[in-house]
């Protein structure tokens, strides 16, 4: 289950992008493929959990 919202953006073309992922992994850039490693990222916390 994807639970960290990953940041990247890269040092070639300097695309940003985010990716949901179960860890903070390595992604390939959507505009030039190179693999960037996450700058940063984020958990994402369940939502469905409504408590009053
Ligand atoms: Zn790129």
């Amino acid at each position: 289950m994807p639970n960290f919202f990953n940041e990247y953006e890269c040092p070639r073309c300097d695309t940003t992008w985010e990716q949901e992922a179960d860890s903070m992994c390595d992604d390939k850039c959507p505009n030039c493929n190179l693999a960037v490693q996450a700058h940063a990222s984020e958990e994402i916390e369940e939502v469905e959990d409504e408590q009053a």
